[in-house]
């Protein structure tokens, strides 16, 4: 089993881009639930449809669907390690991880101000050829210079759905992973680079602790 790590925090505070950046640096699996489940939406399958009831309200889809899709991927792929992006999103997902022995080095948690949340939701937009990339106020897409749109669950009533949700249920694992010692919060405000090396200065330290914020 290799090095696997999980990006906590609230929607729009840069996990994917983070957990992207992180995987590739360390040459580690990234595995988004978010995505995988989108990927399942667009192909129109069984999983997609039953997912797309919950997303498309801003809702979670339930604990055991997420995390079978997050066992089937680790299960194919036991040697390498992975990067968790967007899970998991409630404490039985996290007990869930425990009881199937999957170890996790450190939980980053991603924070970021309210209002920088909500201004970021509602400027994301999505390049559904890429599929991964999200970028911000831009109509193309660096990459591949499609058009842009919205994520389905970008608009503003789903967006307050979606953060209230965050609050109740997943917030709380901050708390849960600190308890365990091994949650290190990461300053989310600054460039992505900014935030990368944040999280890379973190990752040998063997005390967890905060890292980017004034008074570190
Ligand atoms: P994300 O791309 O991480 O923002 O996820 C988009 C949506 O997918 C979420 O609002 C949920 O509806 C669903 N989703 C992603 N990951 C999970 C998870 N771990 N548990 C439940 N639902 C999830």
């Amino acid at each position: 089993m290799g090095r696997n790590f999980i990006l906590l925090g609230p929607p729009g505070s840069g996990k994917g881009t983070q957990a992207a950046m992180l995987a590739g640096s360390l040459n580690l699996l990234h595995i988004s639930t978010g995505e995988i489940l989108r990927g399942e939406i667009a192909k129109d399958s069984e999983l997609g449809k039953q997912a797309a009831v919950y997303m498309d309200k801003g809702n979670l889809v339930p604990d055991e669907l997420v995390f079978d899709i997050v066992e089937e991927v680790l299960g194919t792929n036991k040697k390498a390690g992975a990067v968790l992006d967007g899970f998991p999103r409630t404490k039985r997902q996290a007990e869930m991880l425990c009881e199937h022995d999957i170890d996790i080095e450190k939980i980053f948690y991603i924070s970021v101000p309210t209002e920088d949340i909500v201004r970021r939701l509602s400027k994301r937009h999505y390049c559904e050829k890429c599929n991964k990339v999200v970028t911000y106020d831009d109509e193309f897409c660096l990459v591949c210079s499609s058009p842009m749109t919205v994520r389905a669950d970008d608009k503003p009533d789903v967006i307050r759905q979606r953060l209230r949700v965050y609050h109740e249920l997943t917030e709380p694992l901050v708390k849960y992973y600190e308890a365990k010692g091994s949650l290190v919060r990461i300053n989310g405000v600054g460039t992505v680079a900014e935030i990368h090396s944040r999280m890379m200065a973190a990752l040998n330290k063997k005390d967890n602790k905060a890292w980017g914020f004034d008074n570190t």
